[in-house]
This record gives structure tokens, sequence and C-alpha cells, in this order.
């Protein structure tokens, strides 16, 4: 069966998948012939992207579970010990395939070592006796996310399990589990995403107690793209207690809190919409070519503010209609008691929501900047630096609306999946730019150095570093390689610690990874060298998660044919 779309890279062909596409593309429409007419064509003409329509007044987008206030322990009370430690990972399998169709997008732990250890503890498992079946049920729990696709018929959960804190013997075991079984089970098993949390004085250092999981988590992303860093050191996250902090494999990034604690546990993102940059800049350069770059920028600036107010509205709306759901459309929420704050029956969801974030993403700095300037962002430093103002003035517009809404706006540094493609199909038929953004097929993600730069990995983390401050909503920055680095592990960390020094919140690293089908050599071939086969599976990280390259978005494939290493 073709499928209708391949708008998410995870997606596999069936029946059942089938007919939610129809479904899913009917209820869009839907949607958005039901919005006021300004926004809905600021989306259909590719001006801004509202992601997940199809969820626009029925769900949120994700979550970082608050796995520990309502574990349903009574439910294990019966079973012996083994019995509870296989029915505690089939739970985990229950809740991301329950939770997975309630909400649109990921899920994520905070401390998946630490809060695993704890349940273990509670239940009183005797660790040492049951230890190869809690590294066996790992394992399964590993190629379970890996190879599932149940999700809306076709799709994969997004999990994330972030990692790295373990303070006990139990903990550390698991993390350790967690980063070798992923490491041995297969070249093609890159799913659940792995975030490692860096912190100084508890891994990140040779001396420090979990430094030897450190150097498991690098050796392993030195062979599969996993795990991706949390820095928690970096500047905007250094205040707030590492337990707390936690990332969605995508980049989403929920700190702050106007209604409690800073924190990520029990909170997620409720929605988020991006703002097309490079089709502003596009505009601005047909109507008033002759102007200088700083009298661009400056219509720049207001062109953005206006298409931010639009944006501000719609994410409004759907926030106040997403509030007036019923919490009996939530049973995962309602039972489990994931987020800060509990789903009660017949109460109004807003004080369940108000906790989450509504974010205003942007995608092609780089390619807004090089229609006005003529030169990329990073060209000299004059344009750096009104590149930077400009990311920091988007920022104070979020902030301003938190204080003027008292809601969690945030800026949202977003990933390329679909609108990398999306937007720039609109704008190449709508524009003649005298300098050539169109021809590589796609725009580049958020304020990120283009994926062919060839500049220097520390470089480029310099350059982005600065930007992550601003993009309180999430933001990532990739170190392009040019194969797995094998043999140089302690550059990875190398790179870490320029990367926490840089500002940079999140870092992950990028290498092209073939396996072959028939005997499991892996690298970067056309054919096989070890057996000379043609049937080869091309792994590749686009928008946060790891995927095969069939899978891919048309923007997406071609911004992957251009990636060169930094
Ligand atoms: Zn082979």
């Amino acid at each position: 069966m073709k499928q209708l779309n391949n708008d998410n890279a995870a997606n596999r062909t069936s029946y059942v998948g089938h007919v939610y596409n129809v479904g899913e593309k009917e209820y869009k429409k839907r949607i958005l012939d039901g919005l006021p007419k300004e926004w809905a064509d600021l989306h259909r003409t590719g001006a801004i992207h509202i992601h997940d329509l199809d969820a626009y007044d029925l769900t949120y987008n994700c979550l970082t579970f608050d796995i520990l206030q309502n574990f349903p322990y009574d439910e294990f009370r019966s079973l012996s010990g083994a019995g509870q430690i296989l029915h505690l990972f089939d739970w985990f399998k229950n809740l991301f395939t329950t939770l997975g169709n309630e909400q649109s997008g990921g899920m994520a732990f905070a401390n998946f070592d630490n809060e695993v250890a704890t349940i273990l503890e509670n239940l009183g498992i005797d660790f040492h006796h049951h230890q190869e079946l809690i590294e066996a049920s790992i394992a399964e729990l590993i190629l379970w996310c890996n190879g599932n696709h149940s999700r809306m018929g076709q799709t994969s959960y997004y999990v994330s399990l972030n990692l790295g804190l373990a303070n006990s013997e139990v903990a550390r075991f698991i993390a350790r589990t967690v980063i070798n079984k992923f490491e041995s089970l297969g070249e093609k098993v890159f799913k659940p995403n792995i975030v490692f949390k860096v912190v100084e004085g508890i891994n990140a250092s040779q001396g420090n107690p979990n430094f030897d999981l450190l150097e498991l988590a690098l050796r392993c992303s030195a062979k599969k793209m996993i795990p991706t860093y949390l820095l928690c050191d970096c500047k905007e996250d250094r205040d707030t207690d590492p337990h707390k902090l936690s990332v969605m494999g995508c980049r989403t990034r929920v700190v702050a809190n106007l209604f409690g604690e800073d924190g990520a546990i029990g909170r997620g993102n409720i929605s988020n919409i991006s703002i097309n940059l490079p089709r502003i800049a596009l505009k601005i350069d047909e109507s008033h070519p002759e102007l200088s770059f700083e009298d661009k920028m400056d219509l720049f600036f207001k062109k953005w503010d206006q298409v931010a107010m639009t944006t501000k509205d719609i994410l409004l709306d759907r926030y106040q209609k997403l509030c007036q759901r019923d919490a009996d459309d939530f049973p995962t929420n309602l039972s489990h008691k994931l987020w800060c704050v509990d789903f009660i029956e017949k109460e109004n969801l807003e004080k369940v929501f108000k906790h989450g974030t509504l974010a205003l993403g942007f995608i092609g700095i780089s390619e807004a900047i090089e229609v006005l300037f003529g030169k990329k962002y990073y060209s000299n430093m004059n344009t750096y630096i009104a590149t930077l103002g400009f990311i920091k003035h988007m920022r104070d517009y979020c902030d301003f609306l938190k204080n003027e809404y008292k809601l969690n706006f945030s800026l949202l540094a977003t990933s390329g999946e679909l609108i990398s493609g999306r937007f720039i199909d609109y704008d190449k038929e709508l524009f003649k730019p005298r300098v050539d953004i169109f021809s590589k097929g796609y725009y580049t993600n958020s304020f990120h150095v283009d994926v062919d730069s060839g500049l220097p990995g520390y470089k480029k983390i310099q350059l982005e570093g600065l930007f992550h401050e601003y993009c309180n909503g999430g933001s990532i920055t990739y170190v392009e390689l040019g194969e797995a680095p094998l043999e140089n592990v302690e550059g990875l960390r190398e790179y870490i610690e320029i990367a926490t020094k840089a500002g940079v919140h999140y870092l992950g690293f990028n290498f092209p990874k073939d396996v072959c089908n028939f005997c499991g050599t892996s690298g970067v071939f056309d054919y096989c060298p070890s057996c000379n086969s043609k049937d080869i599976t091309r792994i590749r990280r686009v928008s946060g998660y790891l995927e095969i390259l069939d899978g891919f978005t048309k923007g997406k494939i071609a911004e992957e044919k251009n990636r060169k290493k930094n």
C-alpha cells in the first residue's frame, strides 16, 4: 500500500495507517476551514506552520512524565519478584502505547535510571538476585521502542530516556545497562532516544562518580549517534536542579514556570507554530531591493512582528479550545497523574495545561539573512551581531507575551522535519531572489549554520552557542562528522566541554551510517565492503530522532545529501 504522504519520517504502511491518513487530511481541512481566513491562509500558503494541526482542538503536544507521583504499586503486590520486574517493563510499554495515542508528540523520563531504581526499591526487589532479568527487560524495552509501529497504525512512539545522574548502585546499573544494551543490540536499533545529562561534579570530569557512565555514553554515541547530550551546566540551565531538567528527542525544553517550580517534570509543550523567516526576507527583497542592509533588517523586525502577533492569536485560540475539553478525553493522564497537576473530572483543564508551554518557532534564519544581505549570517561580525539581535528580539516578544497573557510562552528553535521542504516549495514558486537559496531544496534548521558550511566543529558550536540562550523553548546544535568517530571518543568529550562553555544547551553528533542488510557491516558506503551487497539501510538523524533514510521527507533528503563534516 502506498502511503498518502511521508510527512513523518517514522512512518510505515498499514491499512489502519492508510485510513488514519485519509481521516487526518480531512480533519486538518476541517480545522483550517473553521479558523478565521487570515489565520488559515498563513498556514495554507506556508508563511507559518501550525504543527500537529490535526490535534488542534483535541490534545497537547508532549510530556515529561511525573512517573513517581502516582505509580500503581498496588497492582504489583501479589506478584513474585520476577513477575514484578516483567510487569514493570510491560507497564512502561502500555504507558507509551496509551499515552502515545492520547497526545500528539513525544514523551520522556527525566531520570530513567533513578526513577526505575526507586520503583524497584519500593517494590522490595532484591536487585542482586534479579540482575539478569532486569538486563533482559531493558534490552526488550529498547527493541520494543525500536520495532513497534502501532501508533496511529503506522508510526513509532517518540520516547526519550534522560539519564546520567544515577545516585545509587541500582540506578548506576540501570544507566549502564540502557547504554550497553543500546550499543550492543545491533546496528539497526536506533530507538528510543537516549539523552545523557552532563553535570560537573556528577559525571562531566575524571574523578566524578559517574564519569564512567559518560565515557560509556560517548563510546555508544561514537557508534550510533545516540545518546545526545543535555548540558545542564550551560548558562541558561545551571541555576536549575539538573534532576528537574529533561528534554525530548526533538529538543523541546520546558524549564521556567509562571505557576510553580521551574523544571520539566510533569510538564510539556502544549503546541507550537513555526514562522517561515525566509518568506519575510524574500518579500522585503522583492519590494525594497534598494534599501541598505540596516533598513532591510529594520523592516524584517517589523514584518516578523506582524506575523508573530497573528501566530500568538492562533496559539491562544488553540490553548483555549484545548482547555475546554474534558478530563475524560485524557484517560491515561486521568488515571496515572503524569502531569504536575492532576486531571480531575468536571474540572477545567486550564489548571493543568497552564503549566505547559506555548512555543513560537522559526526556521531558516540562514537563508533569510542571505536574502537580505547577500551573504551568510556567519560570514562577518556585523551580520552575525544583527542576526543575534533578531533572535533576541523574537525572545523578547515571547517574554512580553508571557507577562501580557500570564502563560508560559517560549521561543523554539524548530527542528526542520516537514517544513524545511514544505516552505521552500511554496517560496520558489513565488519569488526570484538575487541569491540562490532554492536549488539545495530545503531551508536550514532554526538558527543553524548551513550543514555544508565546512566550518570546524568548535567554530560551529561557538557561533550557535549564543543563540541557545534565547531559545528557551528548545534548541540543539549538531556537530557533523564525516564518519563514525570510533577512535576519537575523547574528541567528543572535548566538544561537550566547548559546547557547555559556549552556552549550548543540547548537543548531538551526526554522521552518516550505512548498514549492510546482508552481513551487518556498518560504515559509509554505496555497497558493502565486506560482501559487496547493495542492499543497504541508511540511518540518519532528522529533526532530533534517528530514522531510515527512505522514510525522510523530500526536504530532509536534500539536506542530508548536502551535509559536509565540520
Ligand atoms: Zn555485507
